[in-house]
């Protein structure tokens, strides 16, 4: 059981997550159905592990297909997982019966990428907000309207759009909607899948903006999903990298930026002035597509797309290096050691000066 502070906030992490992974049955075609073959299964999460502490806003990044939505759906138990634990304020959630679960899902809620999708169309940003309360039992009917008025305020929406309906606000205002109607729990952990990513270059940092501020007035504590690294290096107290399915390497912010170990980090950042150039430009930095979970390479997953693979890279899945108290990496060749970080930080820092 984990234990609490004084201020009830539990001593240890949030959330642990051990050996998890997931997969999903593949729809058979008519040629699997002909001869009889049962459904492949993707597998889009593969044994992964992590903590986060309270308060704290873990980036998760990675290229599309890398499991990085599913993962964090897995952590709301919206999908079940394969194997492995998700143990949430010291609760193990792959074990909870379906009305437990619902309680606990209260302190945990889910932040779209599209708001557009996830609000009623049919609702006014009133409603949308008032059914919340009234169905949770948040708040007494007499102190609704009350409440929705504060969650209005603090989101930053003027109190004029409570009677409009998503078609007629902004894609920065429907994104404050999501998050009020997130907030509207009082949840202590959020998951953002890619919150900024449909919304114009101006209103991001305006989004960011207001979501750091809740985290430090509210307490949140955050898995921020990203692919744009500029945006989770401005959120993120630590960052995970993801590739096939897997974390390839964690760390914090600044060992992440400014000493990734993991070829394949160094890879995504390398492209990252790239990114918002041409993607012929892109592809001469990460060369190829993310191959097919269906056909996950042996070895090292990354190993046909790596500038550094060797020959062991193709038979063999390569261990958790430790680089640091704080950083590890999955590679053959990460620099072992408590010292392999400040060392590489050491040598930026001379570069940078020199
Ligand atoms: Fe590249 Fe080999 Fe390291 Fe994989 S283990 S990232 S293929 S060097």
């Amino acid at each position: 059981m984990t234990s609490k502070s004084p201020n009830g906030a539990p001593d240890g992490p949030i959330l642990e997550v051990e050996d998890l992974s997931v997969s999903f049955g593949k729809r058979r075609g008519l040629l699997d159905l002909l001869r009889g073959r049962p459904a492949a299964r993707v597998r889009a999460v593969n044994g992964v592990s992590f903590r986060i502490q309270p308060h704290e806003t873990l980036g998760l990044v990675g290229e599309s297909g890398s499991g990085k939505t599913t993962l964090g759906r897995t952590l709301l138990r919206l999908y079940r997982p394969e194997s492995g634990t998700i143990r949430f304020l010291g609760r193990d959630l792959t074990r909870l019966e379906d009305g437990a679960l619902r309680e606990l899902r209260r302190d945990m809620q889910l932040v779209f990428q599209d708001p557009y999708s996830s609000l009623n169309p049919r609702f006014t940003v009133s409603q949308t907000l008032s059914e919340v309360l009234r169905f949770h039992g948040v708040c007494a009917e007499s102190e609704v309207d009350a409440r929705v008025a504060q969650l209005l305020d603090m989101v930053g929406l003027s109190p004029d759009l409570a009677g409009r309906r998503p078609v007629a606000l902004s894609g920065g205002q429907r994104q404050r909607v999501g998050l009020a109607r997130a907030l509207a729990l009082r949840p202590r952990f959020l998951v953002l899948d890619e919150p900024v990513a449909a919304l114009d270059v101006s209103i991001q940092a305006q989004v960011l903006n207001l979501l750091e501020s809740l985290r430090a007035e509210l307490g949140l504590t955050m898995l921020f999903i990203a692919h744009e690294l500029s945006v989770v290096r401005h959120m993120s107290t630590r960052v995970a990298v993801m590739y096939l399915g897997e974390i390839v390497e964690i760390g914090t912010t600044r060992e992440i930026f400014e000493a990734a170990s993991h070829p394949y980090t160094q890879s995504l950042l390398r492209a990252v002035p790239r990114l918002v150039a041409e993607r012929r430009q892109r592809a001469a930095v990460l060369k190829g597509d993310v191959p097919s979970p269906l056909a996950i390479p042996p070895g090292c997953p990354f190993h046909p797309r790596c500038p550094k693979a060797e020959a062991i890279c193709k038979s063999e899945r390569p261990p958790e290096t430790r680089v640091s108290a704080t950083h590890v990496s999955r590679c053959h060749f990460a620099e072992s050691g408590l010292e392999g970080s400040a060392a590489r930080l050491e040598r930026k820092s001379c570069a940078t000066h020199s």
